[in-house]
């Protein structure tokens, strides 16, 4: 069985093509800068060479024209014919608490990802403009959605209610939802894996962090908490967003500073963060080059990042009496053997050894980083969210003939 693999943004959309036999992807690509000038498809197919087209892409209905050309392309086409696409699978961000599971597109699964408009206003139009392009050039393939939020749509009242009036999550829905679910979902069955036991048996904390990055305790295979809230902006310090801070801080500022609404929310989003520490910029390679070079705000944004990765995996152990290994994912988590190693070597009252030479090692596949006698593992584990929207794409479609 064919896959198609997408993730539609506001102006851009994302592709992997998957042949499901061997789990194996035939082509990867994207395409920028729809609905502007010069838009962008860039395409790689397996085992031939990159592609790159500039032309007039004015909407996601002509990006997913454009999309099965270059598939079916006679030089570097990976398809014979658009008929061999079996189904397609969409990333959505928000499924709201509608969404516990994947599922196949219907018109009452539009109209409610429509409904969750308003608790994700800059990623799920998008990603209905995806559904609808597919459907308007491949009328006759099956549909499936994957939610980033529906793995954790199993965690307990106690970790997503907020100590606020209970009036606001019943009219409003205000609660933690919880991000990067496909990542936590797909890393912590790896782990188990790579422990050698059964996923239903462990107690794990999942660390995904790339430019956004978020937590999760893992008990028993289901998401127990995670530190992304009603937004991917509480929680941990991140590239350009803030993470957890008083509230009261945004009142505040907002008087002193005569800043509106909008304007601390880009100050939280897109100011604060490692760029707002170091003055550098949000990318971790950048600051881990400044700190060793001497710079001393970008030491600090180090230690301010590290230090609360730690406090969460400290709570997430005290919130799930127990851990048994901690799991580092994205691009932070899975390059920096910096950030690692500063985790790892303060965490040694939890039990966790770290192996220095095993924590250098640079490798695609799952792997211990902590040593043989370490009580709790520490591991590396590299996310793979399209794999998995394949593979629950793949089961629903198996399921539905
Ligand atoms: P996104 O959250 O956008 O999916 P990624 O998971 O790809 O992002 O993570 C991107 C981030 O990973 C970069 O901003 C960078 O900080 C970090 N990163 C990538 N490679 C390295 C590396 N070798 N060392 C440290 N950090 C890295």
């Amino acid at each position: 069985m064919i896959i198609l693999v997408m993730n539609a943004g506001s102006s851009s959309l994302k592709y992997q093509l998957y042949n499901m036999e061997e789990e194996s992807v035939l082509a990867t690509g994207r395409v920028e800068r729809i609905g502007m000038d010069a838009s962008i498809l860039v395409h790689e197919p397996a085992g031939k060479q990159e592609v790159n087209e500039v032309s007039e892409i004015l909407d996601h209905v002509t990006a997913v024209r454009k999309l099965i050309e270059i598939l079916t392309h006679k030089e570097y086409g990976v398809l014979a014919s658009i008929k061999e696409i079996n189904a397609v699978g969409h990333r959505v961000v928000h499924g709201g608490e509608s969404f516990k599971q994947s599922t196949l597109v219907t018109d009452d699964v539009k109209k409610e990802i429509r409904r969750l408009f308003d608790l994700a206003p800059l990623h799920n139009p998008p990603a209905m403009m995806g559904i609808a392009a597919v459907e308007y050039n491949l009328p006759e393939v099956p549909q499936v959605v994957v939610f980033d939020t529906a793995f954790h749509q199993s965690m307990p009242q106690e970790s997503f209610l907020y100590p606020i009036p209970m009036v606001l999550y019943r009219r409003h829905k205000i609660r933690r939802y919880g991000f990067h679910g496909t990542s936590h979902d797909y890393v912590s069955k790896q782990a188990a894996i790579t422990l050698g036991k059964p996923l239903e048996s462990l107690k794990l904390v999942t660390c995904h962090i790339g430019n956004g990055a978020s937590c999760a305790a893992i008990m028993n295979g289901k998401s127990f908490d995670t530190s992304m809230g009603l937004t991917p902006l509480e929680g941990l310090m991140m590239g350009t967003r803030s993470g957890d801070l008083d509230p009261a801080i945004v009142p505040f500022t907002m008087n002193k500073e005569e800043l509106t609404l909008n304007e601390v929310n880009s100050m939280l989003n897109k100011h604060s963060g490692l760029q707002a520490i170091s003055g550098i910029g949000s990318d971790m390679r950048e600051i881990v080059e400044a700190m060793d070079a001497g710079d001393k705000q970008a030491k600090l944004a180090f230690d301010m990042y590290t230090y609360r990765l730690r406090k969460y995996i400290g709570a997430y152990a005290a919130g799930m009496n127990g851990l048994d290994a901690i799991v580092f994912t994205a691009g932070v988590g899975e390059n920096s053997v910096a950030v690692r190693k500063a985790v790892c070597e303060n965490l040694t009252f939890f039990g966790i050894e770290l192996d220095e030479a095993r924590n250098e090692v640079r490798s695609k596949e799952a792997r211990f980083i902590s040593t043989d006698d370490s009580r709790v593992k520490a591991l590396v584990v590299p996310t793979n969210e399209e794999l998995l929207i394949a593979r629950d794409t793949y089961q629903l479609v198996q399921e539905e003939r």
